[in-house]
């Protein structure tokens, strides 16, 4: 059993989890130690108790802590990528270069430790000064889901340790592996006692225990919608500072004038790579009448040949779903399409392989409308639906036209259509004949609307969330 990690100690849990990989359900990847109340309640307390030391580390103590971590997954990325793949379902592929991206997290924000700067001012009065300083904001919970085993986790916990805060961390249920060996690297590398402490089990109960612990100064949150709307609830309760990143449903627009190679290879990576379990996965593909039918066919041919199966397999590019209960919301949403008038133009079914697990078909559904369900919620797998639309204005309104924005695609080659796009699309990220999803680790991320709440995350922009301002003034 992998234990938790509370108060720099591993604490086994009378209860334990399986990891059950979603390519091959016979095979259980390790059993997991579940917290209860209790045990999240120490983990807060480790925390506290850590703060105080820890918000008044050197620089140097808090980047060679990270880089060591950095470094160590980095060399170990093979290794974590196979764990991940087997965990969680993506392909081996995917899941090393998710491990590597993980450790340049950790490598980015060991520089960042080093360069926390203020400001130093004339104060508008004669003979005083003032400074504006970053100070860390205490104790962080951090919770986070299933899609990115060790990516998201890193992105929260690097500036969480870097800026000087301490931590508790729950992951996803499903995918427990990833973080304990982050907090394992970290343990091994000289993070002292109760700086992060890693607590495993339900989100209602662990992380609803987080929730309501008064010692919490700031929460930082990726998930779904229903269950960012709690976070944020108890949090404005409490008056700690919440961030938030939620789901999405994100317009790929294909222009008449675009590069019909370009635009295939942005949907299809942008909608069924990683099998579609990205926020920031191309859900709506939003069409020119002009190209439509001709994206279509050569997008249609593409899809047929994907191969998908086993996620460890080498000629694998989709791997499985990541459990039964994702499965049954993906086919309901195929058939909702399918009741409502959409055309099933390609996929919709579930494969068997030779290996027990949840593979379902990249699935195509053509003739869609904006109003219809599956244009307005997120379905989070290998699915897209394609809105025909008269021409550019139309294209932009009907991309517009969500509660969501996170991601925001076009395919052209017109400089005056890119151009609009990048100023007009109601979202967080935008993207110029590039997939909706595949961010840089070292630039903000982070969406509007309902699929985001509070400071950017990731890159330098990180430090809003995870440090609080101070303004000091002196006479002298
Ligand atoms: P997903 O559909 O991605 O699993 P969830 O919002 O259900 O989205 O889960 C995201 C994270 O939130 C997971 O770590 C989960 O355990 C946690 N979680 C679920 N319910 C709660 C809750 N009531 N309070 C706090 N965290 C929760």
């Amino acid at each position: 059993m992998k234990p938790l990690l509370i108060g720099g100690e591993w604490v086994d849990t009378p209860q334990a989890v399986s990891n059950i990989n979603p390519s091959d359900v016979s095979d259980i990847v390790d059993r997991y130690a579940q917290a209860g109340i209790s045990e999240t309640q120490s983990a807060v307390d480790a925390a506290a108790h850590a703060f105080p030391q820890w918000s008044r580390t050197t620089p140097q103590a808090r980047h060679d802590i990270l880089k060591a971590t950095g470094d160590e997954i980095l060399a170990r990325k093979e290794e974590i990528g196979t764990l991940l793949s087997r965990e969680e379902g993506k392909i081996l592929r995917e899941g090393i270069a998710e491990t590597a991206r993980a450790a340049h997290i950790f490598l980015f924000f060991a520089g960042e430790a080093l360069r926390v700067t203020g400001d130093s001012l004339a104060s508008v009065r004669p003979g005083i000064g003032v400074e504006v300083t970053r100070e860390p904001v205490g104790v962080v919970s951090i919770i986070t889901p299933w899609n990115f085993p060790i990516a998201i986790p890193a992105w929260k916990i690097a500036p969480a340790l870097c800026f000087g805060n301490t931590v508790v961390f729950k992951p996803a249920e499903l995918v427990p592996g990833c973080s304990w060996i982050i907090a394992d690297i970290l343990k091994r590398n000289g993070l002292p006692a109760g700086v992060l402490n890693l607590v495993m089990g339900r989100g209602s109960v662990v992380g609803q225990a987080m929730l309501d612990d008064e010692r919490v100064d700031a929460v930082t949150f990726t998930g779904s919608i229903e269950t960012g709307n709690r976070v944020a609830e108890a949090c404005v309760r409490h008056m700690r500072k919440v961030q938030l990143e939620m789901g999405g449903k994100n317009p790929l627009v294909v222009l008449d004038d675009a590069d019909l190679d370009v635009a295939v290879e942005c949907a299809v990576d942008g909608s069924f790579y990683s099998t579609g379990q990205r926020c920031t996965a191309s859900s709506r593909l939003i069409v020119t009448e002009g190209i439509h039918n001709r994206f279509i066919e050569a997008l249609a041919e593409r899809m047929r040949g994907l191969v998908v199966d086993h996620a460890l397999k080498t000629e694998t590019e989709i791997g499985p779903v990541v459990d039964a209960a994702q499965l049954e919301q993906d086919r309901n949403y195929i058939d909702g399409a399918r009741n409502d008038g959409g055309n099933i133009r390609c996929g919709g079914g579930v494969l068997t392989r030779q290996t027990d697990g949840f593979f379902l078909e990249p699935t195509l559904i053509t003739e869609t409308h904006p109003h219809m369900r599956i244009n307005r919620e997120e379905v989070f797998g290998p699915v897209a639906s394609v809105i025909r639309v008269r021409g550019y204005d139309e294209a932009l309104a009907v991309a517009n036209d969500t509660p969501f924005g996170l991601s925001a695609g076009i395919c052209t080659t017109s400089l005056k259509h890119a151009s609009h796009f990048k100023q007009n699309a109601e979202a967080g990220l935008v993207m110029v004949n590039l997939p909706t999803a595949g961010v840089d680790y070292h630039v903000p991320m982070g969406g509007r609307k309902r699929s985001s709440f509070g400071p950017r995350e990731q890159g330098s922009y990180a430090r809003e969330f995870f440090t609080e301002v101070k303004t000091a003034y002196t006479r002298p």
